[in-house]
């Protein structure tokens, strides 16, 4: 069996979360006696330094012979002219594409011992746990025709918005296998009232429905979606949406948490292919290289692999159940302790994390 996982460390804070996000990985090793063989690819802004190319052959060639990809962040202020040529992102577009990964998982979970560091009041918050799915290989990022031109009334830009059904209906299976081990219930967010893109994804979504009885579903509004997010969270499970909508509404959502730093993400293709598991924060050019980074996103995308990509559910428990016990005790890296508390360092989080699983 191939128990490869591709660690891509990245940019800024990326090989710092990694690194304990390995620590972890070992724990995990020792404790469930499976063994895990690790490779370590360049890519992003570091990359472009040394090989010209933000995601080189090598790399891609790693990833693709693995089980997982664990990603750190790329990017930062070295690499970030709009006018380049090459530039980090590309490269992490270029792996998603050639990983053929269509849906982006992202949990979004109020940790009871978080729960102030919510914008939100606390008794809104309080049984918040939602996971996003997103489309993440269509819609208007990539239809075309899309471009500029000048027209009489001056300078004119255009997007091109397009699903087919095959698009939309395996990203709602994804949905509703989810939400088969959640709580069941499945809320699909279009725009059917404005765009016939989003009238053909509510037809197809409806008629997937019927397929999974057991699973409550309903469809509502974008825009209203994003007032319910705010009023009342704690009312979804399974969200599945489009790639733009989703971009939005996964970032509104994930400000509900109040921290960046504790947000894991999948990006998933068809059954038994490779995913790609990340934090959803950047590379942190602010912090890097201090040793204050909070690695708990990275350790909590390690869980999502664990039980998506190796089918190791008792493993991955026991990481999120650790990372729930070091934050109960008190433990709080720099972004998340309250002005005036001690925290930890990265080195120390991803330590503490480690104890707790090996008990
Ligand atoms: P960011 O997420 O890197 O940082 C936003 C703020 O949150 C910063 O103040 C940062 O210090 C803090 N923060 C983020 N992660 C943290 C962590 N783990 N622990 C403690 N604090 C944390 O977003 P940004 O500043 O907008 O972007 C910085 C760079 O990252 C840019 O080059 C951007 O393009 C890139 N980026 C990459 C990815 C990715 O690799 N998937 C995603 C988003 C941004």
């Amino acid at each position: 069996m191939n128990n490869q996982i591709t660690l891509l460390p990245g940019d800024g804070i990326g090989p710092e979360v990694v690194a304990e996000a390995q620590k972890v990985l070992n724990a995990v090793s020792e404790k469930f006696s499976v063994d895990f063989s690790y490779e370590t690819g360049l890519a992003g802004g570091i990359a472009i330094d040394e090989t010209g190319n933000p995601l080189p052959e090598e790399t891609l060639g790693k990833c693709l012979n693995s089980r997982g990809v664990l990603l750190g962040a790329v990017g930062g202020p070295k690499w970030s002219d709009p006018t380049a040529k090459v530039r980090p992102e590309q490269g992490l577009l270029q792996l998603r594409k050639s990983l053929g990964v269509f849906a982006n998982i992202r949990p979004v979970k109020v940790f009871s011992a978080l729960a102030e560091a919510s914008p939100l009041k606390a008794d809104r918050v309080e049984n918040v746990d939602i996971v996003f799915v997103r489309e993440l290989t269509g819609g208007i990022y990539f239809g075309t025709p899309q471009g500029r031109e000048d027209v009489a009334e001056g300078r004119s830009g255009f997007d091109t918005m397009r699903y087919n059904e095959m698009e939309i209906r395996r990203v709602l299976h994804v949905a509703f296998k989810l939400a088969q081990q959640r709580s069941k219930k499945v809320t699909s967010v279009d725009k059917a009232n404005v765009l016939a893109t989003m009238r053909v994804w509510r037809e197809v979504a409806t008629e997937v429905s019927q397929e999974y009885p057991d699973v409550e579903y309903e469809d509502i509004l974008v825009d209203a979606m994003a007032m319910y997010l705010i009023n009342r969270p704690g009312d979804f499970d399974v969200v599945v949406t489009g790639n733009m909508f989703g971009d939005i509404l996964s970032d509104e959502a994930s400000m509900i948490t109040g921290s960046l730093g504790m947000l894991p993400s999948a990006s998933l293709g068809e059954e038994g292919s490779v995913g790609l598991f990340e934090p959803i924060h950047g590379s942190a050019p602010d912090i890097a290289g201090q040793g204050i980074a909070n690695p708990l996103a990275t350790i909590l995308s390690t869980a999502m692999m664990l039980r998506s990509s190796f089918g190791l559910n008792d493993a991955a428990v026991a990481v999120e159940t650790a990372v729930d016990q070091v934050l109960a005790d008190g433990y709080r890296s720099a972004d998340i302790a309250k002005a005036g508390e001690d925290s930890v360092g990265t080195q120390q989080m991803g330590d503490l994390v480690v104890e707790r699983i090996l008990l």
